[in-house]
């Protein structure tokens, strides 16, 4: 079996920045083990015929990792922009990013899109909630002084108004938490 030094790393075993430029990979990779001869420096002599030595590999160049979050950062920015589904897989699959990958992270991103939305719904939800608490604390403590000022025969303010103020806000504070959990 003929062998020949790796096209990509040139023998270095390990993929640098002179490398991703000569490349043209500079937005794309990063530093690090070279993939294309699994850190061996040399490959069968006919690989670059079978696998060009420049092809984006997702499963083997380092930095993967990088490469999803900054594709999720990317993805839910474009959700949040207001892109249909259609346009963001097809603007990922123009980059090269597989349909299934593409698929996966909008989906996930869209999850936790929606968590924080109905994390802030609830947030409001409780809002009102409390207002509405207050309002009714608030009635019975102006009913419950002038009761006690009034004892002995005198009148006394029943806040029919806060209750009822209180009350609804409890309601809609109740509703806007149900049907954002
Ligand atoms: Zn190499």
């Amino acid at each position: 079996m003929n062998t020949i030094e790796c096209p990509r790393c040139l023998g270095k075993k390990h993929v640098d920045k002179a490398d991703i430029e000569r490349l043209n990979r500079q937005d794309e990779w990063l530093p690090g083990p070279c993939a294309y001869c699994e850190e061996k420096g040399f490959v069968d002599s006919n690989k670059p015929d079978e696998i060009p030595i420049d092809k984006v590999d997702l499963a083997h160049e380092v930095g993967l990792e990088e490469l999803i979050s900054a594709l999720y950062e990317r993805i839910i920015k474009m959700v949040i922009d207001g892109k249909t589904d259609h346009d963001i897989l097809s603007e990922l699959e123009k980059d090269g990013i597989p349909k299934e990958l593409g698929e996966k992270i909008l989906e996930k991103a869209k999850t936790e899109i929606n968590k924080v939305k109905g994390k802030a719904h609830r947030e409001v939800a409780g809002q009102y909630f409390l207002k509405g608490i207050g309002f009714l604390a608030l009635g019975a403590l102006v009913t419950g002084v002038t009761y006690s000022m009034a004892s002995g025969g005198g009148t006394y303010v029943v806040t029919t108004g806060l209750f009822a103020v209180g009350g609804i806000y409890v309601i809609i504070g109740f509703f806007k938490f149900l049907s954002n959990l």
